[in-house]
């Protein structure tokens, strides 16, 4: 049974928010559809039009970092374990397809920074400059309010946070105000009718984190995952999704759990703090599981049959 499965973020959504979720999740579905015929460029198709789309914390509308720079992360698994990654890209807004062509093109995994930068100059993707005036609007109020009662003399406007569990404490608090801000990251896993499965996962990572920060989504085993029998793509706190190495986890859940989807998500997020995770997963019987510990998760999901389309926020 061919199905695709996508995710808009995990996090609190307002109401105008998470119906402009739905409507990307939509999108992304009736385009991934069309290539699910083959389950990379199935997930591909889905991703890159959500990176496109600047609904989501991810590609075009990706949030900037303490620099008020963009640097976008983005990972593609299949269950050959064929994987490519970037991290930190800062001039190209469809690392989906810059993780592909590290997969494809290159001996290794995973490109970052500048490098990432240069690998997708050659590959011919256009130099562009990331960051919706939105953004750009928020980022100047946000930071300024992060800084607010340090004094001039703070040196995190050099991305040399010098007292971070403050730092964190701070940005933690106006996540609280502004959820938006911890929302939006993208991802999307596929099968095809020759039972092939491919994951991607891609991000703008979280607004004002310092420069050079990686995130889950970019890591393979935390964020992003596919074996020969499971795909998974996570979203939420990248750094409890890197310590538990999440995604693998629940691989390994999968196979102690009956070989089924939502319970193993389930079981996964109950080793995670509140608040910082939400999940898809989709075997290749076509079965899935959709789960998260976060008040929302943008998803939706499309299979073969008649009424197969069905999009949610819980
Ligand atoms: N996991 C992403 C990150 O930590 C953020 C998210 O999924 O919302 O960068």
């Amino acid at each position: 049974m061919r199905r695709l499965v996508v995710h808009g973020g995990a996090g609190r959504v307002t109401p105008e928010n998470g119906s402009s979720a739905l409507e990307g999740v939509r999108g992304a579905l009736e385009v991934g559809w069309s290539e699910i015929d083959d389950a990379t460029e199935s997930v591909v198709a889905a991703v890159r039009w959500m990176e496109g789309s600047r609904r989501f914390n991810c590609g075009r509308g990706a949030v900037l970092n303490l620099q008020g720079r963009a640097e976008l992360d983005a990972a593609l698994m299949t269950g050959q374990r064929k994987a490519g990654a970037v991290s930190n890209l800062s001039w190209t807004s469809h690392a989906i397809e810059v993780a592909r062509k590290v997969m494809e093109e290159t001996p290794h995994v995973l490109l970052c920074g500048r490098g990432a930068d240069r690998f997708a100059r050659a590959m011919g993707f256009p130099r562009e400059r990331i960051g919706l005036p939105a953004r750009r609007k928020l980022y100047t109020e946000l930071r300024g309010e992060l800084l607010e009662g340090r004094g001039s003399r703070g040196r995190w406007s050099d991305g040399r946070p010098s007292h971070h569990p403050a730092w964190w404490a701070s940005l933690q608090k106006l996540v609280k105000r502004y959820p938006e801000l911890l929302h939006g990251t993208v991802g999307a896993v596929a099968v095809d009718r020759r039972g092939r499965i491919a994951a991607a996962t891609s991000t703008g990572g979280i607004f004002l984190k310092m420069e050079g920060r990686v995130s889950d989504s970019s890591l393979v085993g935390c964020g992003t995952y596919a074996d020969p029998d499971l795909g998974i793509s996570v979203t939420g706190v990248g750094e409890v999704i890197i310590r538990h190495t999440f995604a693998r986890s629940l691989a390994e859940g999968y196979r102690a759990h009956g070989r089924d989807p939502q319970a193993a998500s389930q079981a996964a997020l109950r080793g995670v703090p509140k608040d910082s995770v939400g999940v898809i997963a989709l075997d290749r019987k076509g079965r899935f599981g959709v789960a998260k510990n976060t008040t929302h998760l943008a998803h939706g999901t499309r299979s073969d049959g008649s009424s197969s389309v069905r999009v949610g926020l819980r």
